[in-house]
């Protein structure tokens, strides 16, 4: 390892898994969770992230000099300060995202920007009676220096929608502070589904919504090991044992989003570790700028998702022999009218970045109404894109003859015309193409991506009020515009 450079390796990364106190139930409690092939399909996923740091193709845009060490670090762990490194950083995310659909790492980078822009107004919202903010740079060094991708934990379990934290009768619901004392919190609580959870040495807890007066022990921002004393992980589904077999896609047999509920059972938090404690009004704006964050990481995943759902519509026209040749076909308008989302979702991160702010913190930040509108124009296309896909495949992704057979000498040959369709492309090929689909389209976890698509990063109901929220001003200006035209010629 180069002096300057802090870049751990993927196999670095997994063994200070490994070394962690089990502490991960699936079905029952896993001795060894990273023996277990969902959560390692996982893992692979991050190291991804490591293995391309070190890879002099994808170096210089997974790393950066970080201006609070002045070491080589992993992108994902800087606070953007320019629109170059907002740029850059979109770049990195989308170029994961084309080979593991969720780069993962997102979540983790999202929390710590966050919390940088947080801590910061808070303390200065205090007169500085309090230091959040320089503990949270000393968090932000010790994660720099050791080459951490932490995980994001924000979504409580939230119990009856209806009622607030203190007055659900299940206090576990919400995450909250039990007890306090001079050298730190004890918190007990449920956050789910949390991505990256299950693989990763640190958890920063965010809020997830606003708190009044009479839930602040919920207004609470702290990290801590993910094997802390108290804690427990849940894996959870859905069960993706079908991606599997020699002609199932990368994205199923090596990469996996696996996520998990994190338990929160009287956890310690030491003082130095904490970033926010019972200041209630701060908890809604810790919840809005990780929103923001993460739904701007969305604007370089999404395009991603929707760049390989255009290349995968071309291809099975092609192999179909469906591309327009017959008067009939109206093939090339499908396939705009999925890649037309990758141009719109990719135009709002432009617009984004252009409309972002420097906060007083120094750290950047990216439009909130482009964030949110491009994740919302992204989630609420998605199902009409896969049913897009799903209408130009035909029904043969879900209805595939066992891959066995394609290889065998007695019922291949039976089975092989099934795939018959323009010359030259062999019956694995097709098989391919065609078990691709399934996966992306027709399996779990094509469900649990659509679920995601839909509420990971807050669901398209929190967009819109965020939207609204930052348009108010601009919104009342149309309205002074139309009286002035109409009502006071
Ligand atoms: Fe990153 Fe979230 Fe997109 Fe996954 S879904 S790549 S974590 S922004």
């Amino acid at each position: 390892m180069d002096k300057k450079e802090i870049l751990k390796t993927s196999k670095e990364y997994e063994a200070s898994l490994k070394a962690m106190k089990p502490n991960i139930i699936k079905d029952k409690f896993l001795e060894n969770p990273y023996d277990d092939e969902d959560i390692q399909k996982g893992m692979n996923v991050v190291s991804l992230s490591y293995d391309y740091a070190q890879d002099p193709k994808h170096k210089d845009l997974m790393t950066i000099e970080s201006p609070l060490t002045g070491k080589i670090i992993n992108r994902f762990n800087n606070i953007p300060t320019t629109k170059e490194e907002l740029s850059a950083r979109l770049k990195m995310i989308y170029t994961l995202s084309t080979e593991v659909t969720c780069a993962q790492r997102c979540v983790g980078g999202d929390g710590l920007w966050a919390l940088f822009i947080g801590t910061d107004q808070l303390d200065k919202s205090n007169k500085s009676k309090t230091n959040y903010h320089q503990r949270l740079i000393n968090y932000l060094r010790y994660i720099q220096d050791n080459d951490i991708a932490p995980a994001t934990a924000v979504t409580d379990a939230k119990g009856d929608r209806s009622l607030p934290p203190s007055e659900q009768e299940e206090k576990n619901s919400y995450v909250h502070v039990e007890k306090e004392t001079k050298d730190g919190i004890y918190v007990s609580g449920i956050k789910t589904p949390i991505t990256m959870s299950l693989y990763t040495e640190e958890i920063i807890v965010l809020p997830g919504l606003q708190y009044s007066e009479s839930d602040k022990n919920c207004a609470v921002a702290f990290a801590i090991p993910s094997d802390a004393e108290g804690i427990e992980r849940y894996a959870l589904g859905p069960d993706v044992t079908s991606l599997c077999g020699e002609f199932c896609p990368a994205h199923g047999t090596k990469y996996l989003n696996k996520e998990g509920m994190v338990i929160f059972n009287n956890v310690f938090i030491p003082k130095e570790r904490i970033f926010l404690n019972g200041e209630h009004r701060f908890a809604a704006i810790f919840a809005n700028l990780f929103a923001t964050l993460h739904r701007f990481s969305y604007l370089a995943c999404k395009p991603a998702i929707y760049d390989i759902m255009t290349g995968t519509a071309m291809l099975i026209s092609e192999f179909n022999g469906t591309k327009g040749e017959y008067f009939l076909s109206n093939t090339s308008e499908k396939i705009f009218e999925i890649y037309k989302q990758s141009i719109i979702v990719s135009a709002m991160a432009k617009s984004a970045i252009e409309a972002a702010q420097v906060t007083e913190s120094g750290a950047i930040l990216p439009d909130p109404v482009y964030s949110n509108m491009g994740k919302y124009v992204a989630s609420e296309y998605f199902p009409t894109a896969i049913s897009i896909l799903q209408d130009m495949s035909g029904n043969l992704p879900t209805n595939l003859p066992y891959p066995e057979l394609l290889r065998s000498e007695k019922y291949g040959p039976h089975v092989s015309p099934l795939f018959a369709r323009k010359k030259g492309i062999s019956s694995e090929d097709h098989y391919k193409l065609n078990e691709w689909i399934r996966v992306f389209t027709a399996s779990n976890e094509a469900g649990l991506l659509q679920y995601g698509s839909k509420h990971g990063g807050g669901n398209v109901e929190a967009e819109k009020v965020a939207i609204y929220g930052n348009s108010l001003r601009r919104m009342s200006q149309c309205k002074k515009m139309v009286k002035k035209f109409i009502l006071d010629k």
